[in-house]
């Protein structure tokens, strides 16, 4: 027992004469300088694009000759756990019946939106889609409303842009708003 308490100390006594512990320490920084670099410079420099499956501010498609594919079935909304949709059909003329419809207001409050998908999942013409915005802070709760018009303008990521990545990105300030304009062209490193 004595010779083992001895053994300690004498152990104890190297590593302080000889700053062990330090340059164990200096040893580990020194190996984080050359390793790869995870830090994110974003929002100035860098942004990063989620992968397809993500699901960020809703989207609201047209077909290829322009026209809104949502026929205002208010399935979405029905099938909404939190009930921040709001769907108010349009008035059929055509006489051709439901499927060349379209919604007169189509209204999300993104407040109580927890993104899970099942109104995307609802949706039985495809119209609605989570997108890959995810950058929706505002400065009231009238800013977390939005409406059909704005859904339907054509997100900055492209459905078909693979995601997973970080590309370029520059930082933009007016008086309205401050925004990360991601420029797609310029991937600078896989995650
Ligand atoms: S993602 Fe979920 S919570 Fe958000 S609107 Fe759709 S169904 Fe509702
Ligand atoms: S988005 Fe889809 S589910 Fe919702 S009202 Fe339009 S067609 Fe129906």
């Amino acid at each position: 027992m004595k010779n083992n308490n001895s053994n300690i100390n004498l152990k104890n006594l190297f590593k302080k004469v000889f700053f062990v512990d330090l340059v164990q320490g200096l040893i580990v920084t020194f190996g984080y300088t050359f390793s790869k670099t995870i830090t994110l410079r974003y929002p100035d420099e860098e942004k990063w694009i989620p992968y397809k499956r993500f699901r960020g501010l809703h989207t609201l498609n047209r077909n290829k000759e322009g026209k809104e594919l949502c026929v205002g079935c208010e399935l979405c909304a029905k099938s909404c756990p939190t009930n921040c949709i709001k769907v108010v059909p349009a008035q059929d003329k055509t006489g051709k019946g439901i499927a060349d419809r379209v919604a007169a207001r189509w209204e999300i409050n993104l407040l109580r939106c927890m993104f899970c998908g099942f109104c995307e999942d609802a949706c039985p013409t495809e119209a609605l889609k989570l997108g890959r915005e995810y950058e929706l802070a505002s400065l009231s709760m009238q800013g977390q409303l939005r409406t059909k018009e704005e859904l339907l303008a054509p997100q900055e990521i492209p459905v078909n842009f693979e995601g997973g990545v970080i590309v370029k990105a520059r930082l933009g300030r007016d008086e309205d708003e401050v925004s990360v304009k991601p420029d797609l062209s310029v991937q600078k490193r896989w995650w």
